[in-house]
């Protein structure tokens, strides 16, 4: 069959992936590669190390496989941030890393930001740009800002300077008004900002007829895979800590708790994190003893035990408290009544985190997908079930790879 197939790319934390796709979602090829170590002077030089990854995936493409790709999406790590000559589209400088932060430059962009702003974060990608501004004395004229998903894509269409407003919203970028904020326009830096797109639209032409799509981030990518396409449509993460991202029809942030709004098209993609999760469960037990302990937890009885499981101190969703001491005690001497109190006690926050962004004005939630780790154990999705009120089900798809994928199809039509 000559049917086309849609390419999806996820550059992760340590590696990258792709996913090859058809119309109804099924999966022809994937692989990944864990990025090579290139140094350059005495650091990783990540640049050319996601670059050969970016070709080294492609090769990993079946080469019978490779005439059938119709369109190529990609993401990367929100707020990783290059600066780059405008001209060559080179590097300038040791690219920031997603988790990178510049507290240096925090009082300045508080200044001029409104008041509890996404930009308002020492990891943001504006305190990163503001940073390199103020610290870096080389001649600034042609330079411009991408950020790692952009620059990735740029090596594919060869149009230097455009993003797309996932990636662009920890740089200011307004994705309601469609523009930059004036306050961010009026800048000196202003002029090394990327146009921005909406995510999926297409953006130029590999040889023969590939488009490539425009990027989006980790994040966004991995809640696309839930194929969770609806408003009250939410997916639940339970990694090392616990995320929850909700389909709403409204926008809503909120900087107390880090809640904040990424645009889907007409819909807003509303998010939170809380530092409990499965980083506890991996401290007292092994995924044996997880698996072998909650066969015997009967989840329609709910756990008296009243815990705030964390792994230190501090929380930020949905309690807003730096200072609040993780609460694991009294333990029982049964493993499987402790498990089941810390499964319970977690179930209650993801139901407080879903009920505080109703509060905060978002799509009341009607279904929940899981990804993560925990998605497997089918006891605590029970008790999650009848805690929160709701269908909860394992999400099939939750690679990032496959979500992109799923961009890249959605913009072909
Ligand atoms: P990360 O956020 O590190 O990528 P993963 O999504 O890989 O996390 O999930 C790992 C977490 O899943 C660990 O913290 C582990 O304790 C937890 N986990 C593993 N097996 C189970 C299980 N059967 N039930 C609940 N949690 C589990």
């Amino acid at each position: 069959a000559s049917e086309r197939l849609y390419l999806g790319m996820d550059f992760g934390t340590s590696g990258a992936r792709y996913a090859l796709i058809d119309k109804q979602g099924t999966i022809h090829a994937e692989g990944k590669r864990e990025y090579p170590n290139y140094m350059k002077e005495d650091s990783l030089d990540w640049a050319l190390s996601w670059k050969t990854t970016l070709f080294s995936l492609l090769e990993d493409v079946p080469v019978h496989l490779r005439p059938l790709v119709s369109s190529i999406s990609l993401d990367g790590t929100s707020a990783t941030t290059l600066i780059i000559d405008s001209k060559t589209g080179e590097p300038l400088a040791r690219p920031y890393l997603y988790n990178e932060s510049c507290p240096d430059a925090l009082p300045l962009v508080k200044s001029i930001a409104p008041i509890n702003h996404t930009v308002c974060s020492g990891s943001s990608t504006l305190c990163k740009l503001v940073s390199w501004w103020n610290n870096d004395d080389s001649d600034k004229k042609s330079t411009m800002l991408l950020h790692q998903a952009d620059w990735l894509l740029w090596l594919l269409h060869g149009q230097l300077g455009v993003s797309d407003y996932n990636n662009a919203l920890k740089v200011g970028y307004d994705p309601e008004a469609d523009s930059y904020p004036d306050w961010l326009l009026s800048q000196p830096y202003a002029q090394l900002l990327p146009t921005v797109k909406a995510p999926g639209t297409s953006i130029g032409h590999l040889k023969g007829d590939i488009r490539t799509q425009f990027g989006t981030t980790d994040s966004i990518a991995a809640f696309l895979a839930a194929r969770a396409t609806k408003p009250g449509k939410a997916v639940t993460s339970l990694g090392s800590t616990l995320a929850i991202k909700l389909l709403s029809t409204t926008r809503i942030e909120d900087a107390r708790y880090g809640v904040y709004s990424h645009r889907l098209d007409d819909k807003w993609l509303v998010g939170g994190a809380s530092n409990t999760g499965g980083a506890v469960l991996k401290e007292n037990f092994s995924d044996e003893q997880l698996e072998k302990l909650s066969e015997h937890i009967n989840p329609m009885e709910a756990s008296p035990l009243d815990y705030y499981p964390l792994k230190s101190v501090g929380e930020r969703f949905p309690v807003a408290n730096l200072k609040m001491e993780p609460r694991l005690h009294p333990r029982p001497e049964s493993d499987v009544e402790y498990l089941h109190g810390i499964l319970e006690s977690i179930a209650r926050i993801e139901a407080k985190a879903y009920m505080l962004l109703k509060d905060l004005g978002a799509t009341q939630v009607d279904e929940v997908f899981t990804a993560g780790g925990g998605a497997k154990n089918d006891k605590w999705t029970k008790i999650r079930e009848r805690v929160l009120g709701l269908p909860v089900s394992r999400a099939t798809q939750t690679e990032a790879a496959y979500g992109a994928a799923l961009l890249a199809l959605k913009g072909f039509q």
